[in-house]
């Protein structure tokens, strides 16, 4: 029986499970760690892998018109300037005098009117039990003295806060914090220094030609990986000869130096994307942004359930966007975060058109006209990703032990596609007839599928250790199998054991791991 780890405790837990069971170390541990930076371990390494093929194959190997692309962390500075990161990739910080806290203005604020909007949500859905099924959603909120106190006292400091963006006001800012009486969240202390901005590019000098004027050859390190794509939007349309509308995926490493690193791989310094920028005609990207919004949201469903999952429309819209959403998923820590899909306009290519002097025009044969193409783009984190599947995966379960009594086992369910390994190999007792046999189905099964070999302890230990690395199938060579050539396959999530033949196990797994089964 499933036991749900409590929220509070589901997050430390989360990350003491990766450490111990070699899915993410912290980076450079033995000085102590840096920053807001982490290395994956030999199983982290497998599942994000196994994340990033899930994501290029519904990306790029189902879809005729769109095509991959793999460009260079370094870019000219110009980009930068085009796209904007130079002059407005800030974030508002605040430091907390008392407790020497650093955090986002922006995240205090949103979290603030966060908390009030959900107490009007809670009222609502007492009452809907309280009503039945008369209860009429919409009426209450408008009527109900108390959801209608908090909902106007929430609109008014939403409202407060975009102007005060809008208007890159910082003092507002402060002033929406001392005005709603936000204390720091760790110590409560409401000694705030004023809000400043911070870029967030991090920047390094490029070549060993030293110059006088350090920003002649100062270089950034990408903080994301649209404009690897948009430079190279004409060399690969014309390459690849696609037309309008296409798409063009890359995944790679991205970087910003984050004010807040507080949050295991939600929030890094150096991390991972997956992007898909689509180009579209001009007129036609409202339709496309809704298209892609969709698309997505059904991936996200073929790994987790509805619940976990909700929209979220920016309140603010980014320098570059007409539209913009996120997906977020339910983290130990709340509803965060995981993707945005984003109707970019022409911003990037217009820019860089311009900045470079060169032509960043399509032309429509079907409309016998050159346009610069509008462009709706899909971003989500790979480590967003892997914490969203591990935080949802992690369960702890009572199962029934040797003794006919029960135990707790800790159980990671990943869907089996992302299963770091997705099969282990278990000789009964490390005896040399059953370690020979399951030795040849090993070297068997490894050239199909991400497989283990383990002789070492008791079975019931073995099992517990592929449960808590998630390993979605586990086979047993007893002596029966010398016999009768077939072996017991134990299933991670039901326990169910079935009997098979040696010879179909190759087939048994790949039908339970494979692509079209969870793509439908
Ligand atoms: P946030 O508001 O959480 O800072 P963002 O809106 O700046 O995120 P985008 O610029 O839209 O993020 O980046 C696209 C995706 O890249 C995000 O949805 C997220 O999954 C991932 N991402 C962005 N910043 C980080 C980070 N510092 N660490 C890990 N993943 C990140």
């Amino acid at each position: 029986m499933s036991k749900p780890i409590n929220v509070a405790e589901l997050f430390k837990k989360v990350i003491a499970h990766c450490k111990e069971y070699g899915f993410i170390f912290p980076s450079s541990e033995i000085y102590d760690g840096l920053g807001a930076v982490y290395d994956y371990g030999p199983y982290g390494a497998e599942l994000k892998n196994n994340i990033k093929t899930y994501w290029w194959k519904a990306m790029v190997q189902m879809n005729e018109n769109i095509v991959g692309l793999d460009s260079a962390i370094f870019m000219h500075p110009k980009v930068w300037k085009a796209s904007g990161h130079v002059d407005a990739f800030n974030d508002p910080l605040i430091d907390n005098k008392d407790s020497k806290k650093r955090y986002r203005a922006d995240h205090l604020i949103e979290d603030h009117y966060g908390k009030i909007f959900d107490k009007a949500d809670k009222e609502v859905e007492k009452a809907a039990k309280r009503f039945g099924e008369s209860f009429d959603a919409t009426l209450y909120r408008q009527t109900n003295p108390r959801v209608v106190e908090y909902l106007q006292k929430a609109n008014e400091v939403r409202d407060r806060y975009v102007r005060a963006l809008e208007d890159n006001d910082l003092a507002a800012l402060k002033q929406i914090i001392v005005d709603c009486d936000i204390v720091d969240p760790e110590t409560g202390s409401r000694n705030w220094t004023d809000v400043r901005q911070f870029n967030l590019m991090f920047s390094t000098q490029f070549g060993a030609l030293a110059s006088e004027n350090e920003n002649d050859n100062r270089v950034y390190l990408r903080p994301e990986t649209a404009q690897g794509i948009f430079v190279n939007f004409l060399n690969v349309q014309k390459s690849t000869r696609q037309k309008i509308p296409f798409g063009i995926a890359q995944i790679g490493k991205a970087f910003r130096n984050e004010i807040v690193a507080r949050q295991f791989i939600f929030r890094m310094r150096e991390f991972e994307q997956m992007e898909m920028q689509f180009f579209v005609r001009p007129g036609t990207e409202m339709e496309w942004y809704h298209q892609w919004k969709a698309t997505r949201m059904k991936w996200h469903h073929t790994l987790f359930p509805q619940h976990k999952l909700r929209f979220h429309d920016h309140d603010k819209l980014a320098h570059y966007a007409n539209a913009a959403c996120d997906i977020e998923f339910e983290f130990p820590f709340g509803f965060k975060e995981l993707e945005g899909i984003h109707s970019r306009t022409d911003f990037d290519l217009g820019n860089h058109q311009e900045l470079s002097g060169k032509k960043m025009q399509y032309f429509d044969a079907e409309l016998n006209e050159s346009y610069v193409p509008y462009v709706v783009e899909t971003s989500i984190g790979v480590d967003r990703m892997f914490l969203a599947t591990l935080s949802h995966a992690l369960q702890e379960e009572e199962v029934p032990d040797a003794q006919g009594g029960t135990a707790v086992r800790t159980v990671l369910k990943i869907p089996a596609v992302l299963a770091p390994i997705k099969i282990a190999i278990l000789p009964l007792i490390a005896k040399e007839e059953l370690t020979a046999k399951a030795r040849e189905l090993f070297h068997r099964v490894k050239m199909v599928v991400q497989c283990q070999y383990d002789e070492k302890d008791s079975i019931g230990r073995r099992y517990r250790r592929q449960d808590a690395i998630g390993t979605p199938f586990c086979v047993t060579v007893d002596f029966e199998t010398l016999e009768d050539e077939c072996v017991t396959i134990r299933n991670r999530d039901t326990l169910e054991q079935v009997r098979l033949p040696i010879a179909e196990v190759a087939n048994y797994i790949n039908q339970h791991i494979s692509f079209d089964a969870l793509m439908g």
